[in-house]
């Protein structure tokens, strides 16, 4: 039986890939000091023999006893407003974490996938972004804290690939979206669905007007299983070219939800907020055959009754 460790095991998607790896007959070691990540993510995950779950904070040391063949590096806090509350540890999990866990995956000769995003990327001057673009970040905004520990952590990567040939795997990761994100964490996807279903204004940021791209958090998975078991060492963008704009957003979600006391509640624009963001994801679809496959109507539906249970609507 393949063991993966899994850092960030009780976060979105960390518990998603947590799911989908057991289900493939994996023995699943799932990390997290739940900074961010909550139990209920993984609680139906416990009485499976072959999932274990360590409360560890990975900045510190990593130790995992026996065979290790894979390494999925989710761990951090991912959404602006927490890593505005917490930019040290945002820092530490990009930088120290994943250098004890590039340590692990040469001393174990396990095979380590990075989660690296868009955010790299910055407020990018080239539109959509290829994976050669080398981004527009400002190093000491207030994004600077996530974007520039992510960059930092593919260059330790990539230095290890080739220093002590580690074998790696780096995905950027777009927008993603689905259950199990926590209505608090500041995005403006789950911030529209707890507003809506509560009948409370959406906060819009500046006109609303800036876009992104939303891809449905099993297409994301699928897409890192195949990274994983590929072969090509450097970064790959995944997520959904299906390009929107904020305002778009939040009115697809008035109508789906149907709330008629919801309204447009708006709300300066964020320091650096990057005005569009879409991936080009070419290189998956000519290395993987990988692209997303729900369109954004059905896994907004499949959102929404999540969001609907979690805050008893
Ligand atoms: N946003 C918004 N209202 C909110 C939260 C976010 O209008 O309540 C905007 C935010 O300024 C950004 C976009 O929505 O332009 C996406 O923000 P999110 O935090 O979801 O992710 P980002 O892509 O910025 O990391």
């Amino acid at each position: 039986m393949k063991r993966v460790l899994i850092t960030g095991a009780a976060g979105f998607i960390g518990s998603h890939l947590c799911d989908r790896f057991l289900k493939e007959g994996y023995h699943v070691i799932g990390m997290d000091n739940l900074l961010t990540g909550s139990m209920k993510n993984i609680e139906h995950l416990f009485p499976d023999p072959h999932f274990e779950f360590h409360h560890h904070d990975i900045t510190t040391y990593v130790h995992v006893s026996g065979d290790l063949d894979y390494i999925l590096h989710f761990a951090s806090p991912a959404s602006p407003i927490d890593y505005l509350k917490m930019p040290i540890q945002t820092l530490k999990v990009g930088s120290l974490g994943t250098h004890h866990l590039l340590g692990l995956a040469k001393a174990k000769k396990s095979r380590i996938l990075i989660a690296s995003t868009s955010e790299v990327y910055g407020d990018p001057l080239i539109h959509p972004q290829v994976e050669e673009y080398w981004g527009n970040v400002n190093p000491i905004g207030p994004r600077g804290v996530y974007d520039e520990a992510k960059r930092f952590m593919e260059a330790i990567t990539m230095a290890y690939h080739r220093y002590h040939n580690v074998e790696v795997r780096i995905i950027r990761i777009f927008n993603t979206y689905g259950p199990r994100m926590r209505t608090e964490d500041g995005r403006a996807l789950p911030a529209f669905m707890a507003q809506a279903l509560r009948g409370e204004g959406l906060t819009v940021y500046g006109d609303g007007s800036q876009t992104r791209s939303f891809c449905y958090v099993n297409d994301l998975v699928e897409g890192i299983y195949r990274l994983l078991h590929g072969d090509y060492s450097l970064p790959v963008n995944m997520g959904n070219p299906d390009e929107i704009s904020i305002m778009q957003l939040a009115q697809e979600i008035m109508e789906l939800v149907g709330n008629k006391d919801s309204f447009i509640d708006y709300r300066p624009l964020p320091v650096d907020d990057p005005k569009v963001r879409q991936p080009d994801i070419s290189l998956a679809k000519k290395l993987f055959g990988w692209e997303p496959k729900v369109p954004r109507h059905e896994g907004l539906v499949h959102t929404l009754e999540y969001f609907k249970k979690e805050l008893g609507k």
